[in-house]
């Protein structure tokens, strides 16, 4: 039986192109071998199965062998084997034409090409100068057949000794490749792509301690021990194992926070279970954490494009053969499938949290700070999702209440609604160094939001757009009656050469390096001689350029401020009256408001020390 030809490839020096072609993903070649040896083992139990196999199985296991001198490697299965015709068939024909065909159809697109596709068997030439295919086709009265390539495109099919079922390929691995001729790299390799594959995959032997040293003991180890949970129904899982799972492929990562078992088979099919991870704040992020698996098979931890960009926040595994592979990642984003995926996954995620709102309020409450910058961060980068978030986020006040939207519209509406009917929502965004201008907003009975997420200048912009008749205020962005005017006021009359003096005035006593907009207003004899605040907007516009938010031309400017001088003040009447001779009462009140904003440091606050004690003698 024995036959030589050329494979019908177009190229001749297809090879080489494929070793270059493929540089950084040579890898994968492990992941396909096994991925077919796998296929054909489960094949031929579904024959077995079916009744049109009746030989005693035996045990049907994938083994992958190393010899590290000879740097061989085989894969072993005892599946459905090959008869001569289907070797000819699948590999030198199909396998081999297939591959001449993705070449040329992506030649110039190398750069673009997905890191990780499915290129079947002859992937085996990345990495090795000699294939050898044995195998024996469960088939009655079939032959076994050799199959042997040296990476040129001339190929001898022979008959083989081989004796019993399934398919050996074997690899002689070339020197460039001498990576994989090592226990160790083999071992990572068949963890990373192959730990949830379906068939027991078996690499050496397992160890135990044994006189000061690890020694084989004779017992087969399975790399894929770990159960794919996702593959089963949800109503078969208890917590515990969701839990145990998320500890298996995520060691040393604290307990999650909830979980979605994710299952649809139309119109696309997909399976998988996402973790929602506890976010403290930036520094907790982990992006890449999901991983994507086709049929079992890990394909990538890279699922930007696939899911939207909140959700790679989440941990977990996906698990789609609808997800195309071999296409560039910007065609990815523009699939119909991928699309559909994307927007289901959302859903999903949307409607497990509404659900845990709804059912498990105070649970949900005493996660939502480790959820809350997950749940910003998906409202303000995707419409769908906001949509839907607007009915179970949260907001919480500096008191540590939490409220719906539609809570706290209804708790503060009647107090905080200004002369244009629209709502106020006070919030501070530091507890302790806003502490004086939240007692003041409590005392006249207003409530104070706490918003010191890190994406809350931006999240405040979004809602006030999302909400109607809203409006954000930080609580020490004005004096308190004009942080919610309820009526027209009228300022006190001023020249404006009184104006101008006044500001001259305090000018020269504030310290350099900022705008100042020095106003004189009527608060009442009793309240504060001058008051210090930040322009809401302007102050928003600072951090959100900060942040990012593309709003330079605000970053780049000064910090601006706003002194408000009480001129029914009797202190600030003596000023005015010229009684302040050597200028103390002035620089005193200034200093007194710079000190109540945290603005008051270094030698100007032991000047400010040091008059304080002359006033007291
Ligand atoms: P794919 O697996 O994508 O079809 P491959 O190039 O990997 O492409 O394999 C081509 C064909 O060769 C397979 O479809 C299968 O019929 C056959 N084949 C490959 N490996 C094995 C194996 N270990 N046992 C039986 N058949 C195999």
């Amino acid at each position: 039986m024995a036959q030589n030809g050329k494979i019908g490839v177009t190229t001749e020096n297809i090879f080489p192109v494929i070793k270059q072609f493929l540089y950084s993903d040579h890898e994968i070649f492990l992941r396909e071998l096994v991925a077919n040896a796998v296929d054909a083992t489960q094949k031929m139990k579904a024959l077995a199965l079916s009744g049109d196999c009746k030989e005693e199985l035996g045990q049907m296991d994938v083994r992958i062998e190393l010899d590290e001198k000879k740097k061989v490697l085989k894969v072993i299965d005892r599946g459905i084997g090959m008869t001569e015709e289907e070797v000819d068939k699948y590999i030198n024909q199909i396998a081999f034409s297939s591959a001449g065909e993705f070449l040329e159809k992506y030649k110039d697109q190398i750069g673009s090409i997905i890191g990780h596709f499915g290129l079947g068997f002859y992937s085996a030439f990345m990495v090795a100068k000699k294939v050898t295919i044995d195998t024996l086709s469960w088939k009655e009265g079939s032959k076994a057949v050799k199959w042997t390539c040296d990476g040129s495109p001339e190929y001898k099919m022979e008959s083989s000794k081989k004796a019993g079922r399934g398919t050996e390929i074997t690899l002689w691995l070339d020197d460039d490749s001498a990576e994989y001729a090592v226990k160790s790299k083999i071992e990572t390799l068949l963890d990373k792509y192959c730990k949830f594959m379906p068939v027991p995959i078996i690499f050496g032997k397992e160890q135990e301690w044994k006189d000061g040293k690890y020694v084989d003991t004779d017992k087969d180890k399975v790399i894929n021990s770990i159960e794919p949970i996702w593959t089963k129904a949800p109503s078969e899982l208890k917590d515990e194992d969701y839990l145990k799972f998320y500890k298996a492929i995520y060691p040393g990562h604290e307990d999650p926070m909830f979980w979605i078992h994710l299952n649809v088979d139309y119109p696309f099919t997909l399976t998988g279970v996402l973790y929602f991870p506890k976010l403290k704040d930036r520094m907790s992020i982990e992006k890449n954490k999901i991983q994507l698996y086709c049929n079992q098979m890990f394909v990538t931890d890279h699922v930007d494009n696939i899911v939207p960009d909140f959700l790679t926040l989440l941990h977990g595994v996906i698990d789609s053969p609808d997800i195309p592979l071999n296409v560039s990642r910007s065609y990815l984003q523009s699939d119909a499938n991928v699309k559909k995926i994307s927007t289901y996954i959302t859903k999903k995620v949307s409607d497990r949290l509404e659900d845990i709102f709804n059912s498990q309020r105070t649970e949900f409450e005493g996660k939502w700070d480790n959820l809350k910058l997950f749940i910003e961060y998906g409202m303000l980068s995707d419409e769908k999702f906001c949509e839907r978030a607007l009915k179970f986020a949260l907001l919480k006040n500096t008191d540590g209440k939490y409220f719906s939207f539609e809570e706290y519209q209804k708790a503060v509406e009647t107090q905080q609604k200004d002369k244009d009917k629209k709502t106020v929502y006070l919030y501070a965004t530091a507890k302790d160094e806003q502490y004086s201008f939240i007692e003041a907003a409590k005392n006249k009975g207003y409530d104070v939001l706490l918003m010191d997420c890190e994406l809350d200048s931006h999240y405040v912009n979004l809602l006030e757009q999302k909400l109607k008749d809203v409006r954000f205020a930080r609580v020490d962005s004005d004096s308190i009656e004009r942080l919610i005017p309820k009526e027209e006021k009228i300022k006190p009359e001023m020249s404006e050469e009184k104006k101008k003096e006044l500001s001259d005035l305090f000018k020269s006593v504030l310290p350099e390096g900022n705008e100042y907009n020095v106003e004189g207003d009527s608060l009442g004899e009793d309240a504060e001689p001058v008051l210090i605040t930040q322009n809401e907007f302007f102050r928003r516009y600072r951090e959100m350029s900060a942040l990012g938010g593309g709003m330079n031309f605000y970053g780049e400017l000064p910090p601006s401020y706003d002194i408000t001088v009480n001129m029914d003040n009797p202190l600030i009447s003596k000023i005015m009256a010229g009684e302040d001779k050597d200028g103390d009462i002035l620089r005193q009140v200034t200093d007194l408001a710079l000190l109540a904003n945290g603005l008051l440091k270094g030698k100007a606050l032991s000047d400010f020390i040091a008059r304080s004690r002359k006033f007291i003698q």
